[in-house]
């Protein structure tokens, strides 16, 4: 189906071989890097309610003549968000968004106005995202511009993993998932991301570089259930849930990662 616009007698046979057995993802970046597309209709427009067949919506009019196929909003507006390959480094963003998220754009781009021109989102959107991660970074590996000095605590007791144990692990396991498989492959996995005790704490695991990996939750949970068991970890997990569902709103400093499972806390107790 990706491919079809773009077969010719003279191309089919090594296009169809460039994307044998290759992933509906990757064809689109193989036909982004060969037919590379001009850049999409940068803007924000508001979406007509929804047409009954034989009308049709002004908007798709207006975006028809903008000249542009990809930007004519002719999906329902509860169609999910999508990013595109266009051109080799080039990419297409479209999405739908509500009033709210539409107002903060707006609010973000009139406090960059000294900064970045009306019509440049993308650099709205970029602006956002480094702060953004920034802050996850943060939250997350401790990452900081001036790491503190380490006062010779290169371990720690307990579940707590100091600061510069976890930015010096997230660095060396390149905050991906560090499982391999039997057949050696390692797990590609970059969310859901959690630092693992190689030796579990239960059984007196302290956190330390050499001691300590980036897994998966999923494979997390698969170590902890090889050696604790199936039925004591779902137990566990239960438990956690409770205790997050019950402190939520109360704890927003504290990252659910490294995070011992709370023994269940009664409201009002
Ligand atoms: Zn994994």
């Amino acid at each position: 189906m990706l491919l079809a616009p773009y077969l010719t007698e003279e191309n089919a046979e090594g296009l169809l071989a460039a994307a044998t057995h290759k992933t509906k993802a990757e064809i689109e970046v193989l036909l982004a890097q060969r037919f590379p597309r001009p850049d999409m209709f940068t803007g924000i427009r508001a979406i007509e309610p929804p047409v009954l067949a034989g009308q049709l919506s002004p908007g798709i009019v207006e975006a028809a003549a903008a000249g542009s196929p990809e930007a004519a909003p002719a999906e329902p507006p509860a169609q999910r968000p999508r990013v595109a390959p266009l051109a080799p480094r080039r990419f297409s963003l479209q999405l739908t968004i509500c009033q709210q998220l539409h107002d903060k754009l707006r609010y973000a781009q009139e406090l960059l106005s000294h900064q970045i021109p009306p019509g440049d989102i993308p650099a709205v959107f970029e602006r956002a995202l480094d702060s953004l991660i920034r802050q996850l970074e943060k939250r997350k590996i401790a990452a900081t511009q001036k790491p503190r000095a380490s006062h010779g605590h290169k371990r720690a007791a307990g579940r707590y993993v100091p600061a510069e144990i976890k930015r010096a692990v997230w660095r060396r396991d390149q905050g991906r998932c560090t499982f391999v498989s039997e057949d050696g492959r390692r797990c590609q996995a970059r969310k859901f991301l959690e630092f693992d005790h190689i030796d579990e704490v239960a059984r007196g695991g302290t956190a330390s570089v050499e001691r300590m990996r980036l897994r998966c939750r999923a494979h997390n949970q698969y170590g902890a259930e090889r050696t604790f068991g199936a039925g004591f970890m779902q137990q566990k997990r239960e438990q956690s849930r409770r205790a997050a569902a019950c402190t939520r709103g109360t704890s927003q400093r504290s990252h659910p990662m490294a995070q011992e499972p709370r023994i269940p806390c009664r409201r009002g107790a």
